[in-house]
């Protein structure tokens, strides 16, 4: 073998971790039932329905032009705000709410949720959560972690900050017609569709994706909704 062979050997990646890194704090004072929910896909409600969800918001930029629409298209949808920009855009938050829309819980800023200290996260999830409840008057109580990413301890954050859900997805819109097809091509009452409407994660062909799938779907007899009651 070449030394170089060998250095390639010894400098493979470990991926192993700690049986123990990154367990979920002991619920040791909880005498009741504590449980957070994880959602990828909804139960199928009796009408045809598809349930819409926008991350990355509020963007005084964006946001409105979704408003616009959703509202063109009759439909309603689930938004999961960051902290950061909820504290300088209120007046956004508040169109969404008036809108009839939902507000959930996207975090403070976007990082890596399962890279924060299970204390910590839970103080920011509970401040972001206060500051939409402030705005509205309803208390979230759905969350989804940037990029998906979760794990026990970011599950008992949750918890903590009195959220009660966890939403994944099951389909998105992605930045372009040919993907939003896709979402077409797997039509399922009860599905999640992730969408964008802020940071840099929304643009232009991205609206222009949804406002071609709302009336599609609309076609086919799904109703377009938030996320059911009762989550
Ligand atoms: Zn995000």
């Amino acid at each position: 073998m070449t030394a170089a062979g060998t250095a390639a050997a010894t400098d493979e990646v470990v991926t192993y971790r700690s049986p123990t890194y990154r367990v979920s704090p002991m619920p040791d004072t909880v005498t009741s039932p504590m449980s957070v929910r994880v959602t990828w896909h909804a139960e199928a409600p009796a009408a045809q329905t598809a349930h819409l969800t926008f991350d990355d918001g509020p963007s005084p930029v964006w946001t409105p032009k979704v408003l616009d629409i959703l509202h063109r298209n009759d439909a309603t949808a689930t938004f999961f705000m960051l902290d950061e920009f909820i504290k300088g855009h209120p007046d956004v938050v508040a169109q969404v709410h008036v809108a009839g829309h939902e507000i959930g819980v996207h975090g403070g800023d976007h990082t890596d949720m399962t890279t924060l200290e299970p204390d910590a996260l839970a103080k920011v999830l509970s401040e972001t959560r206060e500051a939409i409840t402030s705005i509205t008057g309803v208390a979230p109580t759905r969350m989804r972690p940037p990029y998906g990413r979760l794990d026990a301890p970011v599950l008992w954050s949750a918890h903590q900050a009195g959220l009660e859900e966890v939403v994944l997805w099951s389909h998105r819109t992605g930045g372009s017609r040919q993907e939003a097809q896709s979402v077409l091509d797997r039509l399922s009452s009860g599905m999640v569709i992730l969408s964008h409407d802020g940071r840099s994660s929304v643009n232009d062909a991205e609206l222009d994706a949804i406002s071609w799938l709302l009336p599609q779907l609309r076609a086919k007899g799904f109703s377009v909704t938030r996320l059911p009651l009762g989550g």
